[in-house]
């Protein structure tokens, strides 16, 4: 079960990792906690805008819906709004009724429901930063860290299904400081421009600890899966934009795997790992 923010999430941050794990029979469930009704059109190749939140939220809909097809998984819609990125300074307050405002326990109880009727052996989601500055990826991590630790207790949610108790949760770390690095050098190293540079700058500047990585899962071969499932995402991604900026062959050679990092785990596995079903394929737990 993955867990993300808005639909898009789950194309840029551990998108081949899940589209693998389906190749090879895995159950995936994408879950989706906003509607990402308050985005905006960041292609600039996209044709006009959809007319308000409403019509936003429909056309990501059917984005979501050709992502999870290419990706080859299951998608759920938790059903809370969107906050939206604030902006400006002082910051303006978050609108009423959005997703990061609501409190942790009615916005995990959905979650609960689901975990205990999907039943997953391994739960992925943010790190407690979000991983990027934006209040519902904060909130994202906060009720997946709220339905892992309570799904399978039988006194909390009462009401919301049989108690399930998944083994793993992980953090997803695809944008670390040594990829990006690793793959600015190469694209330099030869003769070409990095689309990089200014990430690399600003996250140094902003001085964001590198979180530890736990897990290296070799997904190269799904590499045109994800790049399918970004692409779909036609108001939010620019199909000659950052996300394309990396030659294949580069990315081939130099960075194959998506990163992970073990937040929890309640069987035993031994560190690093290059599965997120380590100590749990093969036991009675799998069954
Ligand atoms: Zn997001």
């Amino acid at each position: 079960m993955a867990v993300h923010a808005h639909p898009d999430d789950e194309s840029s941050k551990g998108a081949a990792t899940t589209a693998r794990y389906a190749a090879e029979g895995v159950d995936v469930l994408v879950v989706t906690c906003t509607g990402g009704e308050r985005g905006d059109v960041l292609n600039p190749h996209y044709g006009p805008a959809p007319a308000g939140g409403e019509e936003m939220a429909a056309v990501r809909r059917e984005e979501m819906a050709a992502a999870a097809a290419a990706l080859g998984v299951r998608q759920h819609w938790l059903g809370f709004v969107d906050s939206g990125l604030p902006e400006g300074d002082p910051l303006p307050p978050l609108p009423d009724g959005c997703f990061a405002l609501v409190p942790l326990e009615e916005a995990s109880a959905p979650l609960v429901e689901l975990v205990r009727d999907f039943r997953p052996h391994v739960v992925t989601t943010y790190d407690p930063s979000g991983g990027y500055p934006h209040p519902d990826h904060v909130m994202c991590h906060r009720v997946a860290v709220e339905a892992f630790a309570a799904a399978g207790d039988p006194e909390r949610y009462r009401d919301r299904g049989a108690p399930w108790t998944p083994l793993k949760l992980y953090y997803n770390h695809g944008f670390s400081l040594a990829r990006m690095r690793t793959v600015h050098d190469a694209i330099v190293a030869a003769g070409g421009e990095s689309p990089f540079s200014d990430w690399i700058d600003s996250r140094q500047a902003r001085e964001v600890p590198e979180r530890p990585v736990t897990t290296r899962v070799e997904c190269a071969d799904y590499f045109p899966q994800r790049d399918a499932a970004l692409r779909s995402h036609a108001t939010q991604i620019d199909p000659e934009g950052w996300f394309f900026a990396v030659p294949r062959e580069v990315e081939l050679a130099q960075w194959r795997t998506e990163e992970f990092e073990l937040a929890e785990s309640r069987v035993p596995t031994t560190l690093p790992e290059d599965d997120l079903f380590a100590g749990i394929r093969g036991t009675e737990a799998a069954r």
